[in-house]
């Protein structure tokens, strides 16, 4: 009998290496605050929290008990749950005259950021290019990144509170080009994009045949009387047109994580097939709670209108009254975005100082993109009470 022929003997000289994909992408600017705000408290530090906040107010069902039908303990349609689906559709008709067909054209999903995700992945390869304005939400560009695709930045007007820039949108547009993303009301600026905004981002995409993913997320929030506006009523741009939307915003129904979107059935399908290979589907319990939310919604949009255009005018008159900040009147979002370039710092330097002596948490405008520098971000979501206190901290250190 031959002995066995010795082993190679395994010695483990590093850990596996991990891979390049998730690494080539920052954690996100605006959560980053959320933890930092939790580190603080956690040490009995009394911070004030206006860089994230939960939506007010919460949905009325969430203070009654709540019962969940048995049979939706089940894994759901991977589109979103039919009567969901149906509800949204009759929602998109009645407040945009966009009509869908809640069997091929709707996908609900995890928030508008698995949509977004989703989205990309239906419509981009590896080595495309996207047009995402700047500044943006802090997700446009990892979620571009992620999905294989390179991100090309075009630069609102903040000379114009913002508004869009149409020939840098111009400018950013290549043969790479498959999408541009839009967003209004605007995050982190509140500017309430016009038909004069997106008339251009719709010529430009149907002149370059490109799709339009556009973030509604802030739909409700839109103030002195103004009206949200969605690039897919514009001519020929439905059928080019990703309309991305979210619960946890104007429902203020956040910790459901539920989000939808409306787009020709080429990409919604795909969002499905993603969805039933990904998650089976969105949590069925999830989406029954979005379809109270969703029927509760008609009784308090004007008052949650009135009542974020009055957080606007307190923050407002309050930051322009600071040495050295300045800000243009929002139109819409729940978003201040105040300019701080005389104060001689950056962004994230002014944020540390303001954390640091006045206890208030607010998000560095560079984390949403170099067109945010200079200015720092006040998110309205929460109470009153907390944000006269923040706005009175603010006002004893530089006031
Ligand atoms: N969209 C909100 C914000 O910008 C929530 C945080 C996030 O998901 O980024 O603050």
């Amino acid at each position: 009998m031959t002995p066995a022929a010795p082993q190679p003997k395994i010695v483990p000289e590093s850990e596996p290496p991990v891979g390049r994909r998730l690494a080539a992408i920052p954690p996100s600017g605006t959560m980053a605050v959320g933890r930092r705000v939790r580190e603080l408290r956690a040490q009995g530090i009394d911070v004030i929290n206006l860089g994230g906040g939960v939506p007010e107010p919460a949905p009325e069902f969430l203070s009654r008990p709540i019962q969940f039908p048995a049979d939706l303990n089940a894994g759901g349609d991977p589109a979103g749950e039919p009567k969901l689906r149906r509800a949204i559709a009759d929602k998109l008709s009645r407040d945009q005259g966009l009509n869908y067909d809640p069997e091929t054209e709707i996908a609900v999903t995890i928030g508008a950021k698995q949509g977004l995700y989703a989205a990309l992945l239906a419509m981009i390869d590896p080595g495309d290019e996207v047009a995402v304005l700047d500044p943006a939400w802090v997700t446009y560009a990892p979620s571009v990144v992620l999905a294989g695709g390179t991100v090309r930045a075009f630069r609102l007007d903040a000379a114009r509170g913002f508004a869009l820039d149409a020939p840098a949108l111009e400018a950013a547009i290549t043969e790479k080009t498959r999408a541009i993303v839009v967003n209004t009301p605007h995050n982190p600026t509140g500017h309430v994009f016009t038909a004069a905004d997106l008339e251009p981002v719709a010529r430009i995409a149907r002149e370059r045949n490109l799709w339009v993913i556009s973030d509604e997320s802030f739909e409700r929030f839109v103030f002195d009387g103004r009206a949200h506006l969605s690039v897919a009523t514009l001519p020929g741009m439905r059928e080019r047109t990703v309309v991305l939307q979210s619960f946890s915003k104007g429902y203020g129904l956040i910790g459901a994580r539920v989000g939808y979107l409306a787009a020709p059935g080429r990409i919604a399908s795909q969002v499905a097939r993603f969805n039933e290979q990904v998650l089976t589907s969105v949590s069925p319990f999830a989406q029954f709670m979005a379809m109270q939310a969703l029927a509760e919604e008609p009784q308090w949009t004007p008052k949650l209108q009135a009542h974020y255009a009055m957080k606007r005018d307190i923050t407002v008159a309050a930051v322009r009254a600071l040495p050295g900040f300045d800000c243009h009147v929002p139109d819409g979002a729940f978003y201040v975005f105040a300019d701080v370039t005389r104060l001689g710092k950056s962004s994230a330097a002014v944020v540390d100082e303001i954390l640091d002596r006045a206890r208030v948490a607010l998000t560095p405008g560079s984390a949403f993109g170099e067109g945010g520098e200079g200015y720092v971000r006040f998110n309205l979501a929460g109470p009153v009470a907390a944000i006269r206190e923040g706005l009175d901290r603010l006002k004893r250190v530089y006031g």
